[in-house]
Protein backbone atom coordinates (compact mmCIF):
# COMPACT_ATOMS: atom_id res chain seq x y z
CA UNK A 1 0.00 0.00 0.00
CA UNK A 2 0.99 3.31 -0.86
CA UNK A 3 1.33 5.99 2.20
CA UNK A 4 -0.66 9.15 1.12
CA UNK A 5 0.57 12.37 1.81
CA UNK A 6 -3.00 14.06 1.87
CA UNK A 7 -3.72 17.00 -0.61
CA UNK A 8 -3.74 20.69 0.95
CA UNK A 9 -7.01 20.46 2.40
CA UNK A 10 -9.68 22.14 -0.21
CA UNK A 11 -12.62 22.42 2.08
CA UNK A 12 -11.96 22.29 5.78
CA UNK A 13 -9.27 22.98 8.36
CA UNK A 14 -9.43 19.98 9.87
CA UNK A 15 -9.21 17.23 6.86
CA UNK A 16 -5.84 15.95 7.99
CA UNK A 17 -6.93 15.19 11.44
CA UNK A 18 -7.98 11.42 12.23
CA UNK A 19 -9.88 10.93 15.73
CA UNK A 20 -8.55 8.02 16.96
CA UNK A 21 -10.46 5.81 19.73
CA UNK A 22 -9.41 3.18 22.28
CA UNK A 23 -10.56 -0.29 21.63
CA UNK A 24 -13.20 0.53 24.35
CA UNK A 25 -14.21 3.38 21.80
CA UNK A 26 -12.72 6.14 24.50
CA UNK A 27 -11.84 8.71 22.20
CA UNK A 28 -8.01 8.79 22.93
CA UNK A 29 -5.92 11.15 20.69
CA UNK A 30 -6.03 12.70 17.21
CA UNK A 31 -3.31 11.89 14.62
CA UNK A 32 -2.76 12.37 10.74
CA UNK A 33 -4.56 10.78 7.89
CA UNK A 34 -0.89 9.52 7.11
CA UNK A 35 -0.31 8.02 10.50
CA UNK A 36 -4.02 6.53 10.39
CA UNK A 37 -3.11 4.48 7.09
CA UNK A 38 0.12 3.33 8.85
CA UNK A 39 -2.03 1.92 11.65
CA UNK A 40 -5.05 0.44 9.17
CA UNK A 41 -2.35 -1.07 7.03
CA UNK A 42 -0.93 -2.52 9.79
CA UNK A 43 -3.94 -3.83 11.10
CA UNK A 44 -3.72 -2.22 14.73
CA UNK A 45 -6.94 -0.30 13.97
CA UNK A 46 -10.58 -0.51 12.09
CA UNK A 47 -12.03 2.33 9.49
CA UNK A 48 -15.25 3.86 11.61
CA UNK A 49 -15.72 6.55 9.61
CA UNK A 50 -14.74 8.12 6.79
CA UNK A 51 -15.05 11.41 4.32
CA UNK A 52 -17.11 10.70 1.44
CA UNK A 53 -14.83 12.11 -0.99
CA UNK A 54 -11.95 8.77 -1.43
CA UNK A 55 -8.21 10.01 -1.44
CA UNK A 56 -6.83 9.88 -4.67
CA UNK A 57 -3.79 9.11 -6.22
CA UNK A 58 -1.38 7.29 -9.33
CA UNK A 59 -1.06 4.27 -6.87
CA UNK A 60 -5.25 4.59 -6.69
CA UNK A 61 -8.15 5.41 -4.61
CA UNK A 62 -8.04 5.29 -1.04
CA UNK A 63 -11.05 5.76 2.18
CA UNK A 64 -10.59 8.63 3.59
CA UNK A 65 -10.00 8.43 7.38
CA UNK A 66 -12.21 10.28 9.37
CA UNK A 67 -12.20 7.93 13.09
CA UNK A 68 -10.11 5.01 13.48
CA UNK A 69 -10.31 2.17 16.66
CA UNK A 70 -7.77 0.43 17.81
CA UNK A 71 -8.29 -3.25 17.57
CA UNK A 72 -5.84 -3.71 20.71
CA UNK A 73 -6.88 -1.39 24.16
CA UNK A 74 -3.91 0.94 25.13
CA UNK A 75 -3.38 1.83 29.12
CA UNK A 76 -4.81 5.70 28.49
CA UNK A 77 -2.03 8.12 30.53
CA UNK A 78 -4.13 9.79 33.37
CA UNK A 79 -4.87 13.04 32.70
CA UNK A 80 -3.09 14.19 36.17
CA UNK A 81 0.28 12.79 34.18
CA UNK A 82 -0.15 15.40 31.61
CA UNK A 83 1.78 18.03 31.36
CA UNK A 84 -0.19 20.67 32.16
CA UNK A 85 0.34 23.99 29.37
CA UNK A 86 -1.39 27.41 29.39
CA UNK A 87 -3.69 26.35 26.76
CA UNK A 88 -4.68 23.46 28.49
CA UNK A 89 -5.44 25.08 31.57
CA UNK A 90 -7.25 27.86 29.93
CA UNK A 91 -9.12 25.75 27.79
CA UNK A 92 -10.00 23.82 31.14
CA UNK A 93 -11.53 26.94 32.57
CA UNK A 94 -13.42 28.21 29.96
CA UNK A 95 -11.38 31.23 29.28
CA UNK A 96 -12.61 32.46 32.48
CA UNK A 97 -11.13 33.67 35.70
CA UNK A 98 -12.27 30.82 38.30
CA UNK A 99 -12.53 33.81 41.09
CA UNK A 100 -14.86 36.30 39.54
CA UNK A 101 -16.01 34.89 36.60
CA UNK A 102 -15.04 37.48 34.03
CA UNK A 103 -14.22 36.02 30.08
CA UNK A 104 -12.89 39.91 29.56
CA UNK A 105 -9.52 41.06 29.70
CA UNK A 106 -5.83 39.31 30.10
CA UNK A 107 -6.06 36.21 31.77
CA UNK A 108 -3.20 35.22 33.71
CA UNK A 109 -2.48 31.57 35.51
CA UNK A 110 -2.22 31.49 39.21
CA UNK A 111 -1.10 29.16 41.47
CA UNK A 112 -3.97 28.91 44.31
CA UNK A 113 -1.25 27.97 47.04
CA UNK A 114 1.27 30.56 46.02
CA UNK A 115 4.83 28.78 44.58
CA UNK A 116 6.87 30.50 47.50
CA UNK A 117 4.49 28.71 49.70
CA UNK A 118 5.54 25.59 48.28
CA UNK A 119 2.44 25.24 45.52
CA UNK A 120 3.48 22.75 42.60
CA UNK A 121 2.63 23.32 38.99
CA UNK A 122 -0.05 21.25 38.63
CA UNK A 123 -3.39 20.54 37.27
CA UNK A 124 -5.05 20.87 41.29
CA UNK A 125 -2.72 23.96 41.67
CA UNK A 126 -3.18 26.84 38.63
CA UNK A 127 -5.65 28.44 37.61
CA UNK A 128 -7.04 31.04 35.29
CA UNK A 129 -7.08 34.35 36.39
CA UNK A 130 -8.00 37.59 35.62
CA UNK A 131 -5.07 40.03 36.06
CA UNK A 132 -6.69 41.89 38.46
CA UNK A 133 -7.98 38.93 40.54
CA UNK A 134 -4.23 37.98 40.11
CA UNK A 135 -2.75 41.11 41.73
CA UNK A 136 -5.02 41.17 44.68
CA UNK A 137 -4.47 37.48 45.35
CA UNK A 138 -1.18 38.16 45.20
CA UNK A 139 1.53 35.72 46.98
CA UNK A 140 -1.12 34.98 50.19
CA UNK A 141 -3.15 32.21 50.75
CA UNK A 142 -6.42 31.83 48.94
CA UNK A 143 -8.61 31.10 52.86
CA UNK A 144 -6.46 34.69 53.98
CA UNK A 145 -7.70 36.66 50.66
CA UNK A 146 -11.43 36.02 51.35
CA UNK A 147 -11.73 34.78 47.90
CA UNK A 148 -13.66 32.15 46.18
CA UNK A 149 -13.18 29.47 43.51
CA UNK A 150 -16.18 28.64 41.52
CA UNK A 151 -14.84 25.21 40.41
CA UNK A 152 -12.00 23.75 41.99
CA UNK A 153 -8.96 22.71 39.62
CA UNK A 154 -8.92 19.59 38.86
CA UNK A 155 -7.32 17.38 35.85
CA UNK A 156 -8.49 17.80 32.58
CA UNK A 157 -11.01 15.35 31.09
CA UNK A 158 -9.21 13.20 28.35
CA UNK A 159 -11.74 14.80 25.62
CA UNK A 160 -10.00 18.57 25.99
CA UNK A 161 -6.75 17.35 24.38
CA UNK A 162 -8.58 15.96 21.54
CA UNK A 163 -10.86 19.56 21.03
CA UNK A 164 -6.83 20.89 21.71
CA UNK A 165 -5.65 19.14 18.92
CA UNK A 166 -8.32 19.86 16.61
CA UNK A 167 -10.18 23.18 17.55
CA UNK A 168 -12.64 22.32 14.65
CA UNK A 169 -14.11 19.44 15.82
CA UNK A 170 -16.09 17.43 12.42
CA UNK A 171 -19.62 16.28 12.96
CA UNK A 172 -18.65 12.87 12.26
CA UNK A 173 -16.29 12.68 15.75
CA UNK A 174 -19.02 14.27 17.95
CA UNK A 175 -21.16 10.81 18.94
CA UNK A 176 -17.35 10.15 19.69
CA UNK A 177 -16.79 12.31 21.74
CA UNK A 178 -19.49 11.84 24.02
CA UNK A 179 -22.02 14.08 22.47
CA UNK A 180 -24.41 11.39 21.53
CA UNK A 181 -25.53 7.55 21.88
CA UNK A 182 -22.30 6.25 21.41
CA UNK A 183 -20.56 8.57 23.32
CA UNK A 184 -22.79 6.78 26.30
CA UNK A 185 -21.68 3.98 25.56
CA UNK A 186 -18.45 4.68 25.96
CA UNK A 187 -18.55 6.15 28.94
CA UNK A 188 -20.39 2.72 29.89
CA UNK A 189 -18.30 0.56 28.44
CA UNK A 190 -15.46 2.53 30.42
CA UNK A 191 -16.93 2.52 33.62
CA UNK A 192 -17.44 -1.47 33.12
ZN1 LIG B 1 -11.08 37.73 38.14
Amino acid sequence: MTLLHPPRPLHSRFVDHVLVLNASFEPLNVCSVRRAHVLLHKRKAELLETLERPLRSAAGSHPWPLVIRLLDYVRVPRSSSRKISRRALFARDGWRCVYCGTAAGRMTLDHVVPRSKGGRSEWDNVVTACAPCNLRKGDRPLETTGMTMRIPPRPPQPVLFIRLAAPTVPQSWKPYLGEGALGALAAQVAAA
